[in-house]
């Protein structure tokens, strides 16, 4: 009889169906809370995590037995407290929530001896192209830790590549066990020493880590102002404590430039995580999160749901960024997921930003956090100076985005040996084709948005999808030949003109779509910061936290183009957005050397536009100020919840009668008194073939958001194709 060791466990289920926690039986000897578990579930093995002890309510007879239990790291208590909280503030069933906590590879294999590459010698004298990729990929990454097709194959070579190195000594392989720990940081090596208003800042979130416990603080500083100096000493001070440290990037930002800035103040590079980390460097970094064998680790969005043991400090740089908002599967924001993990694991939570959102700006006034401000540039005093061109009166030709006034600029910059970026939100050539002869504009047949040109690629382009195809010669619907023609800039036309203009200088497009990896654009970005460029052309790509130094002139070609449409965010993104571009200019050496300080300009249409106002004017303040009060009194975020559903189908009809029949269950959402807007058609009303319809949920900021839409998308069953997606918090509306 096995019964005195067979009791239940509860367990939760990796898996994307709704079931979240299921009971099994335990195996013998019983399991702890946390231990990763392989279970069966119908005819597949699936990976589980314990979650709690049985209910009783099944007879233990018929529980089907825990295959395996995985020597992986158990998640902590605080671990599955965080998940629970994420899955119910976002309406995700447990099942993915353990997906996103899982996202190692291999969790379920031992850790196994496996041979890797490490750098051992100087590079040899006969550096072939391949040889010196190879070298690339290993020196960026510390110098080990890749297996040799690995590295072969990131470096874009044949393995004979790295055995040739081997053989010359400059490379050893060796054996070395999976998951080793991560070097230790010193917090105690020399910072650099701070100027006064650092000082304090750091200072003040020193004694928050030394006091203990949860709290969060919103460190605000003109970029260049020197924030990320007083985070590096939080975390030495984290450090210190032996707790460990998460840094959170946006992931463009995730630069080797920063790594080795980590690197310089600590003697050692933190772990990584990001899209671009290797599959096993990712199950070492969980691995090592999970046993406290990390102290930092610097990472985008979703490192936030790695297992650490013992988190002390969460910084999240560029908290006003959207990237941080996962916008499929699991759609969460990070930046306010951070403040939950840090209040369950009782961390210090640093929000940085030149920018802050709109609701860190009103929980730092509300005093929900503490708020650093640090005021002037680090070693130098001024922003650049601020202009508007107003469009209305430049004359521009048509076909021409430069006016007069920018471009005499840009030349003088030329004649002095300095650098001008023109910023265009806008990928590829051209954003609209139009048919001349009977006005037919080419759509993706898959969704509903236009082909954008991309000149560059001799293709059109489905922004929404990514579906191309070549440009036609004739229109696809009148037939005419000849015909059609590319309407408004996007950054390869704007190129075309510059190029036209300014035929002797060395001109660059900086965009997301031009590279083929994030590695070939960080080269291009080292190379520009050298000096390696004259104008560079950009779309926002450039707006986050890279330094050129030798930069003096901003253009914002189409300031206007980020403030129109509907959205509530609008005019706090093109804030944000417009004001990190303009500080790009004179970051460096304003006021040294005699070099002046920058100059930022802005052609628009409207300049007496109350954001462009405030960009010119400096006055951030009377900005957020003016933007609270608007929201407040339409009760929008963050004073008032929203939630936008999102209800998708291939089938139209099918869908607008499910979405009219789910309007007439409304009443749960009336008795917590929130009020249902729609069904409309969703702002893209198909996309990659599917026709989307949304509704808008508002409701009062304390009112039991999603419990009432869980218990009103539970009183309907959706037809097997119709999907719906819940977003909290969306990110426009
Ligand atoms: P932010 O994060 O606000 O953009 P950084 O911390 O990156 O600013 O600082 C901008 C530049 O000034 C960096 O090159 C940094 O190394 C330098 N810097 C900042 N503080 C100091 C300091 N106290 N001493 C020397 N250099 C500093
Ligand atoms: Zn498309």
């Amino acid at each position: 009889m096995t019964a005195e060791f067979a009791t239940g466990a509860r367990i939760a289920v990796l898996t994307t169906e709704v079931v979240g926690v299921l009971d099994y039986l335990a195996p013998e000897g019983g399991v702890s809370p946390g231990a990763l578990v392989l279970v069966p579930l119908g005819p597949r093995r699936v990976l589980g995590c314990v979650w709690g002890k049985g209910t009783g309510d099944f007879d233990l007879a018929k529980l089907r037995p825990v295959a395996r239990v995985l020597d992986a790291a158990p998640l902590t208590d605080h671990m599955r407290e965080f998940l629970e909280r994420v899955g119910d503030y976002t309406l995700t069933p447990m099942g993915l929530m353990l997906r996103m906590a899982t996202r190692a590879p291999d969790l379920d294999q031992p850790p196994a001896l496996r041979r890797v590459i490490r750098r051992a010698g100087p590079a040899p004298a006969r550096l072939t192209d391949a040889r010196a990729a190879v070298l690339r990929v290993i020196d960026d990454h510390g110098g080990a830790g890749f297996a040799p097709a690995e590295l072969a194959a990131l470096a874009g070579v044949g393995t004979s590549v790295v055995k040739g190195l081997v053989a010359a000594g400059t490379l050893v392989e060796e054996q070395a066990p999976r998951d080793t720990p991560y070097p230790e940081l010193d917090p105690d090596l020399p910072g650099k020493p701070l100027a006064e208003d650092q000082a304090a800042a750091a200072a003040s979130l020193r004694q928050g880590l030394i006091d203990g416990g949860y709290a969060t603080t919103l460190l605000r500083g003109v970029t260049g102002s020197g924030k990320t100096e007083v985070y590096l000493e939080a975390v030495a001070e984290c450090l210190r404590q032996g707790r460990q440290a998460l840094v959170l990037l946006p992931e463009i930002a995730l630069s080797a430039e920063f790594l080795d800035r980590v690197e310089a103040r600590f003697g050692a590079r933190p772990g990584e995580w990001h899209s671009g980390v290797t599959r096993s460097e990712r199950r070492r970094l969980w691995q090592m999160a999970a046993s406290a064998g990390v102290d930092l680790v610097v990472g985008a969005r979703s490192a936030l749901f790695l297992p650490f043991r013992d988190l002390g400090l969460i910084v999240v740089d560029e908290e006003h960024d959207s990237s941080y908002k996962q916008e499929d599967g699991v759609l969460y924001n990070a930046r306010d997921m951070a403040v939950l993990r840090g209040s369950i694991d009782g961390a210090q939570v640093v929000l940085a930003s030149a920018t802050p959102s709109l609701e860190s700006w009103v929980n730092a006034g509300a005093g929900k956090y503490n708020r650093l401000d640090l005021h002037a540039r680090w070693g130098a005093a001024d922003l650049p100076d601020m202009g508007a061109i107003d469009l209305r009166d430049a004359d521009m030709p048509a076909g021409r985005w430069i006016s007069a006034r920018l471009a005499a600029e840009v030349g003088a910059r030329l004649e002095r040996g300095e650098q001008s970026l023109l910023f265009l939100n806008r990928r590829g050539y051209a954003p609209v084709t139009v048919c001349r002869a009977c006005g037919f504009q080419i759509g993706c047949d898959h969704c509903d948005a236009r082909m954008v040109e991309h000149r560059f690629q001799n293709r059109l382009v489905c922004h929404q999808c990514g579906t191309s195809k070549p440009i036609p010669t004739a229109c696809p619907s009148c037939g005419a030949e000849g015909r059609l023609a590319a309407l408004g800039p996007g950054v390869e036309r704007l190129a075309e003109e510059v190029v036209e203009r300014f035929p002797q200088a060395r001109t660059v497009v900086l965009s997301s779509d031009l590279f083929g990896s994030a590695r070939a654009l960080k080269q291009t970005i080292t190379e520009i910061a050298a000096g390696g460029a004259d104008i560079i052309i950009g779309t926002q790509i450039v707006a986050k936290g890279h330094n050129f130094p030798l930069l003096t002139l901003v253009g914002v070609i189409d300031a206007d183009l980020g403030l129109q449409g509907a959205d509530l965010r609008a005019a706090e993104r093109s804030f944000q957005l417009m004001r990190q571009v303009a500080g790009r200019a004179g970051r460096h050496g304003a006021g040294q050397d005699g070099r002046a300080a920058g100059l930022a300009l802005l052609q628009t249409h409207q300049p007496d536009h109350p954001v462009i106002r405030a960009i010119l004017s400096g006055d951030d303040e009377a900005f957020w100020n003016a933007e609270v009060a608007a929201r407040q009194a339409a009760g929008m975020p963050p004073f008032g919840r929203l939630a936008g559903i999102i209800l998708s189908s291939p089938d139209a009809t099918e869908l607008s009668r499910f979405a009219q029949e789910l309007s007439r269950h409304a009443q749960p959402l009336r008795d917590a008194g929130a009020e249902l807007l729609g069904p409309a058609p969703a702002p893209i009303a198909r996309i990659r073939g599917r026709h989307r319809m949304r509704f808008l949920i508002r409701a009062p900021r304390q009112a039991p958001v999603q419990a009432a839409i869980a218990a009103w998308l539970a009183s309907l069953r959706p037809p097997t194709n119709l999907r719906v997606a819940v977003d909290i918090d969306p990110q426009s509306f």
